[in-house]
């Protein structure tokens, strides 16, 4: 009788501590989230290898989580990276069930230069050469100037400033809720005008625009009602 019979399931390498010394595909860091963008990776986009459709943008002061320290910061500058699923954080290029990564060939350098097993390489990388929003931009004016006054007032520095107000400043709660509605409200017009001049570029918005302030404001303590944003309307929480 020919045919396998038994199998015998070999122990996993943690299980086995065994030092790692080359990737196993386990998948566990495509399931944490996709990578930040580099102006390494400028070609892939700019060769259409990876579309901005799939990118999302971490705007300045937006609480953002610092692999290399373990820490949830502001961030420094724009952070641009891929998006992740919908309802998870795993990476949307990654594809659990052949463990792998849908455009491996043209994977941004984080990924390319990612060891697990031995992290100093990606520390070096990690906060060097990310690539801004204005970069990718570069040539469409108005659209800058457009994400410029969204930048200016929605800052999410001011919004930091606002939310502690509400929380502990009884004389200026009322005021600070009216300026972070008034932001609740322009996010949401400016976002409904791209899309009405332009259907298809809804799916870039929340590369142009960071993501809705509606999706953001809990990392304040603050809460938004679900029509928040036809009516601008925030609790704290
Ligand atoms: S781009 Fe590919 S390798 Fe990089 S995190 Fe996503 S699935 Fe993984």
């Amino acid at each position: 009788m020919t045919g396998i019979t038994s199998i015998t399931r070999r122990p996993s390498y943690s299980a086995m501590n065994i030092p790692r010394s080359s990737c196993i595909r386990c998948g566990v860091c495509c399931k944490k989230g996709g990578p930040t963008i580099h102006t390494e990776d400028k070609k892939l986009i700019e060769k259409g290898k990876i579309t901005v459709k799939f990118l999302f943008t971490i705007r300045k002061h937006e609480p953002a989580f610092d692999n290399i320290r373990n820490l949830i910061a502001p961030a420094k500058t724009d952070i641009v990276k891929i998006k992740g699923k919908k309802d998870s954080s795993e990476c949307i290029f990654y594809d659990p069930s052949n463990s792998e990564c849908r455009i491996y060939k043209n994977r941004p350098v984080e990924c390319r230069e990612l060891k697990c097993w031995d992290t100093r390489e990606i520390s070096l990388l990690y906060d060097k050469n990310r690539i801004n929003r204005k970069t990718l931009l570069s040539g469409i004016n108005d659209l800058w100037d457009l994400i410029q006054d969204h930048q200016d007032r929605c800052s999410y520095k001011k919004i930091a400033e606002l939310s502690d107000k509400v929380k502990c400043d009884n004389i200026g709660r009322k005021d600070a809720l009216e300026k972070l509605n008034e932001m609740l409200r322009y996010d949401y017009s400016i976002r409904h005008l791209i899309v009405e001049k332009d259907k298809k570029a809804s799916e870039m918005l929340d590369f142009l625009f960071g993501r809705p302030l509606t999706a953001t404001l809990k990392m304040f303590g603050l809460k938004t009602k679900e029509d928040a944003y036809e009516r601008g309307c925030i609790n704290d929480a």
